[in-house]
């Protein structure tokens, strides 16, 4: 009892600085038993202590059961909830009562009054609040290369996120995007390393702020996932083995949580997976001594759903659940999500601590870890904030801000004769199975875990067909799907609505809007076993493209589905991703001249399924040009390249400059290039600056790699001179034995058509 009263008075002191909290740490700490530390590592979903009603149009489908709470928090000590119930949203007012009375029942019945950090996928937007305001899919805000804007989205983000109740956010997605046969590539920032970093951290500043201070009531806890190499998977099937060797993963993989953890990001999640034969979450060299020990992780290490109990269930490394518990935890995982069943979970630890096969220095480092989380969030001050103190949730500021992104992500990939933008007096067939559909404009993770539609949503905001109507008046407009998917749950399939008059209607109209693309998905759900765009879509492109009529092919896909049996007849081709609530807004603003697209393309987009090479690979521009040489570049070449993006205006560069041309290792290069918009119209320009290695010593050099961009707007006739600062890490690589190497010889820095090259001597 005085234990408590001590503890109580240190509680309720206000703000706390790093040293308090390292203090406050220490006491809390020892006044705790092994049960209730076990407990602290403990994270179960909203379904363990209440039912949700499983209506699928239902924003309040959840009923808390005060019995199964109580048992969760006072006879197992539950450190932390996630997600909601049956995956759908609630309202902010559901969210508040749920979370309060979590929050009071653990005042009320728990010794110590430490309060449970709740957390959630809040992945582009609070998806799972109704009403929140829904940016573009990260791989949209790859594509709009500017990381203000994905900075600011965050931040509003975490302030719908916290308007919710919420303060953990389990983004943003570090992994690299490199295969589009995985059913995820959508949820990352595409494939190159350098750009997920800059945007990673871009997006962590956006939910933590700056300077970390994630006791700020607008601020969350940012999440790195999937620690480590998660997308590369073999198969391309969600959560099968990976292959990694030891230079990739630190070449490649490794940048954008070196950065993100750089960068201050309080918590990361574990890779579901297995590399090399080890289940990451068993795996002691990549948890401790690569992620806590060489990158200096000070934060809480969370486990992705159910995967502890999965080294034994799934992967077959432990023969039992508590083995396998004992497996993650002395590799270094402080947070278990979701253990099939929490009691026995909290058991089996509390034993294997008891028997000494966890120490328990282990699990005090763990508690330790979680209890920093929670002292930063200010928790212990205010476990949950009030939805009325967020006045601008939802608001025209945050429509704005998710306006404006799409329309930066939105990338125009073929115009031929300048077909694009229309004028708005024309008439236009619309259709497509995306063309009137809120739900595939947001992709998964929006309102519900695989983006189903709920009836609230989609009356608010404008399909493309809507956009299109509002655009140029609702009787120049011609609606006929042509394609539909099935809903509920059958994501690939497809059925004909009215194809046959769609191809009749072409007669009648200018230009056809052809909106293809998937229906959405994440994870399993999402496995894909062709990745040619689907033969309906494909049938009705090529028979609409045989009308005579020019067709304008709009994508709305989550990874680049292959279109090549018909690109060649389509007069324009328009990326839009995912873009989320705004979408068909900003894409119907693109198409009808209102915004002069300026997205470039965060991925290699394949033109045959054998043939998936990110533009990171290896082979050598002589390879190119000596005749008999194998050259690889032909085995592949893609639809369109990573970097890709047209705009209506033109730019020209001209002037690449380095400061010197030869130099010595640990130098500073500065590189300058000017940039004139030579067109009539405004425009934005993403101005990018790639590497090449002529020759490495160990391993094939990479043919290009990006190291540096920039975007700007420039109005007609205006000049601009970027500058660049490079330094010699920008050439070195990782040898097989994954020791970072800056070698002597030639480089090259390539902005756009332009060279030169740099001497690096020894
Ligand atoms: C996903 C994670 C997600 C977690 C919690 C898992 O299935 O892999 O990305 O954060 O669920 O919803």
């Amino acid at each position: 009892m005085r234990k408590k009263l001590i503890l109580g008075l240190l509680i309720f002191t206000g703000g706390f600085s790093q040293a308090q909290n390292q203090s406050k740490i220490d006491s809390i700490l020892s006044l705790m038993t092994l049960e209730e530390k076990v407990g602290q590592m403990t994270q179960v979903t909203l379904d363990v202590i209440g039912e949700g009603d499983d209506r699928f149009s239902s924003f309040e489908p959840f009923n808390l059961d005060k019995k199964l709470l109580t048992k969760a928090v006072k006879e197992y000590h539950v450190g932390s909830f996630l997600n909601t119930a049956n995956n759908r949203a609630l309202t902010r007012e559901k969210w508040y009562a749920i979370i309060s009375e979590i929050q009071n029942t653990v005042k009320t019945e728990t010794r110590l009054n430490i309060p449970v950090i709740y957390g959630v996928d809040e992945i582009h937007g609070a998806t799972y609040t109704a009403g929140a305001t829904m940016f573009p899919q990260q791989i949209g805000q790859a594509a709009s290369r500017n990381p203000e804007m994905v900075k600011r989205g965050a931040a509003i983000t975490a302030y719908e996120t916290r308007a919710s109740g919420i303060s953990w956010n389990f983004s943003p997605v570090l992994d690299l995007g490199l295969d589009p046969r995985f059913s995820r590539m959508w949820e990352s920032f595409g494939e190159d390393p350098y750009l997920a970093s800059v945007l990673g951290v871009a997006m962590i500043d956006g939910y933590e702020g700056e300077d970390n201070y994630i006791g700020h009531p607008e601020r969350v806890a940012s999440t790195m996932k999937h620690f480590l190499g998660y997308h590369a998977v073999t198969s391309g099937k969600d959560r099968t083995p990976s292959f990694i060797p030891q230079d990739v993963l630190r070449e490649y993989h490794l940048p954008p949580f070196k950065a993100a953890v750089e960068a201050g990001s309080h918590t990361i999640m574990v890779n579901s997976g297995i590399i090399n034969g080890v289940p990451v979450h068993a795996n002691y060299d990549l948890l401790t001594a690569l992620l806590k020990e060489e990158l200096g992780f000070e934060g809480l290490v969370v486990t992705d759903w159910a995967d502890i109990e999965n080294l034994h269930r799934r992967d077959r490394i432990a023969v039992s659940d508590k083995e396998a518990i004992k497996m993650a935890i002395n590799a270094g995982v402080d947070m278990s999500m979701v253990p099939y069943e929490y009691e026995r979970f909290f058991d089996n630890l509390v034993e294997l601590v008891k028997e000494g096969e966890v120490k328990e220095s282990r699990i005090d480092d763990a508690v330790r870890r979680i209890l920093k989380v929670k002292l930063a969030l200010n928790l212990f001050e205010t476990p949950v904030t009030y939805y009325k103190d967020y006045p601008k949730f939802g608001s025209k500021e945050h429509e704005q801000a998710a306006y404006e992104m799409a329309a930066e992500s939105i990338t125009l990939l073929k115009n031929e004769k300048n077909i694009l933008p229309l004028q708005k007096k024309v008439k236009v067939l619309v259709t497509g199975p995306n063309a009137n559909s809120m739900r595939t404009l947001n992709g998964a993770w929006t309102y519900s875990w695989q983006g189903e539609k709920t009836p609230e949503f989609s009356e608010q905001y404008n399909t493309v067909l809507e956009a299109v109507q509002n655009k140029i008046g609702k009787e120049n407009v011609k609606f006929v799907p042509g394609v539909k998917y099935i809903e509920e749950g059958k994501y690939y399939e497809e059925v004909k609505d009215k194809f046959d008059e769609a191809i009749a209607v072409a007669s009648e109209i200018d230009f056809i809007l052809l909106v293809l693309g998937e229906n959405t998905y994440t994870e399993k759900p999402g496995d894909l076993n062709d990745l040619y765009l689907s033969d309906l879509q494909t049938e009705l492109a090529q028979k609409l493209a045989a009308t005579g009529k020019p067709v304008i092919l709009v994508l709305n896909e989550g990874r680049p589905r292959i279109i090549s049996k018909f690109e060649k007849d389509m007069v324009a081709v328009v990326q839009t991703y995912l873009p989320g609530n705004y979408g068909g807004d900003a894409l119907t603003d693109v198409i009808f001249g209102d915004v002069n697209p300026s997205g470039k393309l965060p991925y290699n987009y394949p033109r045959f399924p054998n043939a998936l090479i990110p533009y990171i690979h290896k082979h050598s521009e002589e390879q190119k040009k000596s005749e008999g040489v194998y050259n690889y570049e032909a085995d592949y070449s893609p639809q369109y390249s990573f970097g890709d993006g047209l705009s209506y205006t033109t730019f020209e560069y001209s002037n690449l400059q380095l400061d010197k041309l030869t130099g010595k290792n640990g130098d500073k290069i500065k590189v300058k290039v000017n940039v004139t918009n030579t067109g009539k119209l405004t425009g934005k320009e993403v101005i990018e600056l790639y590497t090449s290695d002529l020759y490495a010593s160990e391993i094939t050099p990479d043919v290009k790699r990006l190291r540096k961009f920039e975007k700007i707007s420039l109005e007609p006739g205006e000049i601009y001179t970027v500058e660049f600062e490079l330094n010699t890490n920008s050439f070195g690589y990782f040898s097989p034995r994954g020791e970072f190497k800056v070698e002597a010889g030639e480089f090259e820095i390539i902005i756009k058509d332009l060279k030169q090259t740099y001497v690096l001597t020894e």
